[in-house]
């Protein structure tokens, strides 16, 4: 049966009218479940006996368990177990700013990046549009705070599930839903140039990040298996085309590991490849693994790599780190299970 946390607003008022029911009905559905966030439909108290037996026969309002918690300093990491006892993971990290929770897409990753943790358990399936709400009410219930900032960087690949994503963005933008601002959402892709284009023609204002890690098409191959289907000169095409459209700065996240991609060359390249464009480069100290052969870049090699960029006139940052102690941070997720 469908979850009830699986319809948009404009799903439910296609429900409503298809049962002869008023629209404005979806909007008290919208209320209770996002607003007042109650925990059975019976619980809907402003709508007749005869509504809420309908919703009942023909939805269900399911929840995630929270299986297991690790609190580190200023983050915490969550363990999801889903009705299919499949597991995934969420990640709230606290920011001078707000509070941002980083979810996941997907049981498992098929993407197969070389450095990531995450993608060494194969794609079991998509997560439904339910269980990627579901893990910001349930942890928003756990830590009885608002999550002001969503990051689709879980697990999984957002645009390999790119349908229920988009629906999922919907409910959580909605006002009268969950209502975080779109510029508040961030979606994080390897790079699946079809996909790419179609979000740019959604013409949203939810920001695009792109896991680039490599200047060049030789050693993007080796890092990135994606990038043998959508080689970089399709994906800077792609990337161009949406910041002509939606006239919106694209984020390059740029892993550093150790005398791979670390070196000036790579930086020189990279800002060849990145001239002109409306763009910022977040440099990530890369989180070693246990499984994982790669080690992180010495400081000084990062500083440099930054250093060589900001004197090429590229926005660039060193992200911050969150989650090491607790294995909460990008591309370990999943790996202690
Ligand atoms: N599949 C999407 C969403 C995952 S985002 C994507 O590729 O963008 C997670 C981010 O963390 C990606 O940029 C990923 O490349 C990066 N990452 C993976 N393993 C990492 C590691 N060990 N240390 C730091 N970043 C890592």
């Amino acid at each position: 049966m469908n979850s009830i946390y699986s319809y948009t607003r404009d799903d439910l008022i296609n429900y409503f009218l298809n049962i002869n029911e008023k629209k404005f009905k979806a909007d008290i559905v919208f209320d209770w479940l996002y607003k007042k966030r109650v925990s059975s439909i019976e619980s809907m108290t402003n709508l007749s006996k005869k509504v809420i037996s309908k919703l009942e026969e023909d939805m269900i309002l399911d929840n995630i368990n929270i299986i297991k918690k690790d609190v580190g300093t200023d983050v915490v990491k969550y363990l999801f177990e889903l009705t299919d006892k499949e597991k995934i993971e969420a990640v709230v990290m606290y920011h001078d700013y707000g509070t941002s929770l980083c979810i996941s897409t997907e049981v498992g990753c098929n993407m197969s990046c070389a450095f990531c943790e995450s993608g060494r358990l194969k794609k079991r399936r998509n997560l439904s549009v339910n269980e990627m709400v579901l893990q910001i009410l349930e942890i928003e219930k756990d830590i009885k705070k608002r999550i002001s900032h969503i990051v689709l960087m879980g697990i999984g690949e957002p645009f390999d599930n790119y349908d229920n994503v988009i629906k999922f963005i919907n409910i959580i933008n909605d006002s009268k839903g969950i209502d975080i601002g779109a510029r508040h959402i961030t979606i994080s892709t390897c790079g699946i140039v079809p996909k790419i284009y179609e979000f740019t023609e959604l013409k949203t204002q939810v920001n695009l990040a792109i896991s680039l890690h490599a200047p060049n098409n030789e050693l993007r191959n080796r890092l990135m298996p994606i990038n043998k289907v959508y080689p970089l000169n399709e994906l800077m095409k792609a990337i161009k085309k949406y910041i002509e459209v939606t006239n919106r700065r694209v984020t390059f996240e740029y892993i550093m590991l150790d005398d791979i991609n670390d070196t000036n060359e790579c930086a020189m390249e990279l800002c060849e490849l990145l001239k002109g464009l409306n763009c910022y480069v977040n440099l990530i100290p890369y989180n070693e693994t246990n499984n994982i052969g790669f080690k992180r870049s010495k400081s000084v090699k990062i500083d440099k790599f930054y250093d060589i960029l900001k004197k090429n006139n590229i926005s660039v940052t060193v992200r911050r780190e969150f989650g090491g102690l607790v294995s909460a941070a990008c591309g370990q997720l999943r790996s202690r299970v």
